[in-house]
């Protein structure tokens, strides 16, 4: 980065004098909810209102359905990949623009609390996902298959599902949005998005971003609203799919919902990953590896590494050497480049993680740093916790067991390899997991042994448009990311020609 782009950022800021207000994006039409409500988006970072957003309902959401509906007939449903491709290349190029990218990011700051760091170094990604995606789209082609029949030609063709309901939650909503739209839209599909009510706006904002950037109008929707809007996107029978990011409890309500229609679901879903270090890894590696699994993003990730399993040999040095560096951890105005964490994103997960934390307490963790708001905090109200780190955490504690969802990590012990396996699948969960280790032969057995959707070995947090994500067990069911990704966007038409004209006449039974 030169310096004066570096400047330029530290100059970033909300730019609004007065609270914005933000509609709903409904046919390529910006209105207000059916029933002329709005709910309040609060900052996280001041803990006040910052966004007045329109707070759309179940008629709102089959409008949306229904212009998703009229697109997908239309237009865009008889655009071939190229046309398709063409689309997601100008939305990436949009995506691209320097002040496309700041407007993004600082919605985000201003609605999720990220820091601009994060913000900024996702925003500047978010170009990815449509240049891979419009690569794909042309990529996406059925099969010729042999059939032990004469005169018969078979094939395969991909078709879109149809109208695709996605709905994510508050954590990264914009990254999260395009890990649905992007294979939705190179597939063929049409959208409906219902961002979280906890940080609807920077998914506004991009919706104003795919405007600009000349998508038909229905392609894509944007409904803001209560869990209620998102409980009648899971049940409307115009919806071909739900593309659905949340909780694990939510994950099983959208499914039992979509089940009346037989609409096809993919879940990403929560998760408690093991982040493992043997006694043989590079030490300063796994610890930085362990402060950004844990606490980035202020700790609000669903592949958060906030179950840190240590080698006995070292879990001393791991631990003194993880509180030094934690302690130099910068917490503070979230415009302000140098802040590493930032505020919890809304009050009552704020309120929640600190229960956690006295939870664990009482169940005999021993906190040695964090755990409350910090001195320093850059507001009376926000929600600012401390990272925070508790040793001698046992198996069978919450803490160790249940997803925190906030900078809180806790350190567990184990003697072999053996027993770090069987600790690591000891959960409900399945999303992620990482190995530190120098030794080749034992991160191959630990890989195949890991149950987890992602392992990552010698790093966290890595993630990109080309490689499939998701979990197991609970953490959730299909893939985002990828050609898996694009392909659960399709449907798959199988199509059979006799060749015989001579045989026309002849009665097949079998
Ligand atoms: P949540 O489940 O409370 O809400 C997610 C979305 O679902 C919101 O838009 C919400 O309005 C909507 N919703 C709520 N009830 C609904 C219902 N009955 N039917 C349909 N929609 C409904 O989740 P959250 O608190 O916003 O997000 C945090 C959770 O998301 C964590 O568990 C985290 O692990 C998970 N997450 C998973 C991933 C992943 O890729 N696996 C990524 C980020 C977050």
């Amino acid at each position: 980065m030169t310096s004066g782009e570096l400047a330029q950022e530290q100059r970033l800021s909300n730019p609004y004098d007065s609270p914005p207000r933000f509609q709903l994006f409904i046919g390529g039409s910006w209105v207000d909810a059916a029933s002329g409500r709005t709910f309040s988006s609060i900052d996280p970072t001041t803990g006040h209102a910052w966004a007045e957003v329109a707070e759309g309902g179940p008629e709102d959401i089959d409008r949306a359905v229904r212009a998703a509906r009229t697109a997908f007939e239309g237009g865009w449903g008889q655009a071939t990949a190229a046309d398709r491709a063409v689309a997601l290349r100008r939305l990436g190029d949009t995506l691209a623009r320097p002040d496309v990218i700041e407007r993004l990011a600082v919605h985000e700051v201003l609605d999720t609390g990220k820091v601009v760091r994060e913000a900024m170094g996702l925003a500047r990604a978010f170009s990815s996902w449509c240049y891979y995606f419009a690569g794909a789209a042309q990529a996406l082609q059925g099969d010729t298959i042999p059939v032990p029949m004469k005169d018969t030609f078979t094939y395969t063709v991909r078709r879109p599902v149809g109208v695709v309901g996605a709905i994510t939650p508050w954590n990264s909503p914009i990254l999260l949005t395009l890990w649905k739209l992007c294979p939705a839209l190179a597939a063929g599909n049409t959208v409906v998005i219902k961002p979280s009510e906890v940080a609807p706006v920077s998914t506004i904002e991009l919706a104003k971003v795919i405007d600009e950037s000349g998508m038909p109008p229905g392609v894509v929707n944007v409904v803001s609203g209560q869990r209620e809007a998102g409980a009648a996107l899971a049940s409307h029978p115009g919806v071909d799919k739900i593309a659905f990011t949340g909780s694990t409890a939510t994950g099983r309500s959208v499914m039992r919902a979509a089940a009346d229609n037989l609409t096809r679901v993919s879940l990403e879903l929560g998760g408690k990953s093991p982040n493992i270090i043997f006694a043989d890894a590079d030490l300063g590696l796994a610890v930085n590896g362990i402060v950004s699994g844990a606490f980035a993003a202020t700790g609000q990730m669903c592949t958060a590494g906030s179950r840190v399993l240590v080698q006995d040999d070292v879990y001393d040095e791991v631990l003194e050497a993880l509180m030094e560096r934690t302690r130099s951890i910068v917490m503070g105005d979230p415009f302000d480049w140098a802040t590493d964490v930032g505020a919890l994103t809304w009050g009552t997960q704020y309120h929640k993680v600190l229960d956690d934390i006295t939870k664990a307490q009482a169940q005999g963790a021993r906190l040695m740093i964090g755990g409350a708001r910090p001195g320093n905090a850059p507001t009376a109200d926000g929600y600012h916790l401390a990272p925070t780190i508790f040793a001698d955490v046992g198996q069978e504690m919450d803490i160790a067991r249940q997803e925190v969802f906030g900078p809180v990590a806790g350190l567990l012990r184990f003697r072999t390899e053996q027993e770090a396996v069987a600790l690591a699948n000891d959960t409900e969960y399945g999303l992620a997991a990482a190995v530190w280790t120098r030794d080749l032969a034992r991160t191959h057995r630990m890989v195949n042994a890991i149950d987890a959707g992602t392992v990552w070995v010698n790093c966290y947090r890595r993630v990109t448009a080309s490689v499939p994500f998701g979990g197991v067990k609970a953490s959730g069911l299909g893939r985002e990311n990828g050609l898996d990704a694009l392909r659960d966007y399709t449907e798959t038409k199988s199509v059979w020609i006799d060749t015989n004209e001579e045989a026309r006449d002849a009665f097949r039974l079998a």
